[in-house]
């Protein structure tokens, strides 16, 4: 009698029922049951990750957001750091180099070093603390899935911990010639790294947008149902084409049965990357002028002049990141697009692996840039030394960020359709 009366009093389990998900970069269809909490579901053909389950994804999610936006706040509110030069003294907060990109006339630099490393972090963690903290209110706000959506394509764009290894190579250039003091926004950008990057491992999407489902702010998909089934790249769900057409039936968004014109847009975007690699070599970068001497260094001198200091392991890190990384990238398009054309049925998991690593190596090309507001903004003494950025970086950025566009165009699963995987 007990047992039945304790069986009475808990919530019924609704029965797990299996979804189908398509695969975002093979497109093969598969369907999942419920995930055990902790778990991760992975493409049995090309290993993509189909469906993570962190346990206590929300709680903890909500934990780490509020802890970033302090730190954050910290970062932004306090000296970032201090240089000391034959007696001059010069400090510098996160803002600062922006602020001297942009008083140099290179404001598109400035623009984008605002929009990496504060405007997009701050809205990242803006908009998920509204969702998580809206998801708990007795009546949360009908804007949430909007907002939520939003994240899909702001989050590439935050760039901390890039920009922590470009404030590295910075530090270890500055030491050479001044003394230097880390202020405590240094140490707060760290620590926001490392929450960034714990997020990414705990927050799953599809259990927000599941909440979202059963708090009825967004529609559960229907069960079963004929017709070709779409995958929406905003949400992640695979749902047939219904009454609502090719709209996502949970969020809303526009869904297509591949990305439109995927070939032809990562042609054009690659061809312009190639086009803007040539003055991103050719032309300086920076003029470093010590006591009225200097001369301006390209990327290629930038790496020598560390090879030649001693300073090999950091050579090698930013020989990585401005040279491998922008080449790597445009080959390994080029290679994608023409085995896509051809139809080639090459080593296709290989080349989904491939596409992987093109996608998410990217942004790590913007050391270079950030150290350059870095020192662009700390190093302004005047005679003694003034470090002026060169027409060479807004060329060698255009680069980073048209291949990063380029990298989002293409659609992965284009290469499984022309091999005929996807019969
Ligand atoms: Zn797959
Ligand atoms: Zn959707």
């Amino acid at each position: 009698m007990g047992s039945i009366m304790a069986a009475l009093s808990l919530p019924v389990p609704a029965a797990p029922r299996k979804r189908i998900f398509e695969c975002p970069e093979c497109g093969l269809y598969q369907a999942l049951g419920a995930l055990m909490p902790g778990s991760t579901a992975k493409c049995g053909r090309c290993g993509a990750t189909l469906l993570s389950v962190p346990e206590s994804s929300l709680q903890r999610s909500l934990a780490l957001v509020l802890t970033g936006l302090i730190l954050l706040v910290l970062a932004n509110t306090t000296p970032f750091m201090s240089l000391n030069i034959e007696g001059r003294f010069q400090q510098a907060n996160l803002i600062t180099g922006a602020i001297a990109l942009w008083n140099q006339g290179l404001w598109p630099l400035a623009v984008v070093v605002l929009l990496t490393t504060m405007v997009a972090p701050l809205l990242t963690l803006g908009a998920l603390c509204y969702v998580l903290v809206g998801l708990r209110l007795p009546r949360p706000p009908r804007d949430l899935p909007v907002v939520f959506s939003w994240l899909e394509f702001l989050h590439p764009w935050s760039m901390i911990e890039v920009y922590l290894l470009g404030v590295f190579v910075a530090y270890v250039k500055l030491i050479a010639f001044a003394s230097v003091d880390v202020g405590v926004a240094c140490y707060a950008l760290g620590s926001l790294m490392l929450i960034m990057v714990a997020i990414d491992f705990v927050l799953s999407p599809e259990l927000v947008w599941q909440e979202m489902e059963r708090r009825g702010l967004a529609k559960a998909p229907p069960v079963g149902g004929g017709g070709a089934l779409l995958l929406c790249e905003t949400c992640g769900l695979t749902a047939p084409i219904g009454e609502r057409g090719s709209a996502c039936p949970r969020c809303g968004a526009a869904r297509h049965p591949r990305k439109p014109d995927s070939v032809k847009r990562t042609w054009a975007l690659v061809i312009t990357a190639m086009i803007f690699y040539v003055p991103a070599n050719l032309y300086p970068v920076m003029t470093v002028v010590m006591f009225g001497q200097g001369e301006p260094t390209t990327i290629l001198g930038g790496v020598k002049e560390l090879l030649g200091s001693g300073m090999w392991p950091l050579a090698l890190l930013v020989f990585f990141a401005s040279i491998t990384v922008p080449v790597l990238k445009i080959v390994g398009l080029v290679l994608l697009l023409l085995t896509t054309q051809r139809g080639s049925r090459w080593r296709l998991r290989d080349r989904t692996v491939l596409y992987r690593i093109v996608e998410s190596v990217g942004r790590w090309s913007m050391i270079d840039i950030f150290m350059l507001s870095i020192l662009a903004g700390l190093v302004q003494l005047g005679a003694i030394a003034t470090i002026e950025p060169g027409v060479g970086a807004i060329s060698f950025c255009a680069v980073v960020i048209i291949t990063m566009l380029a990298a989002a165009a293409f659609d992965p699963r284009l290469m499984w359709d022309s091999a005929g995987a996807n019969r």
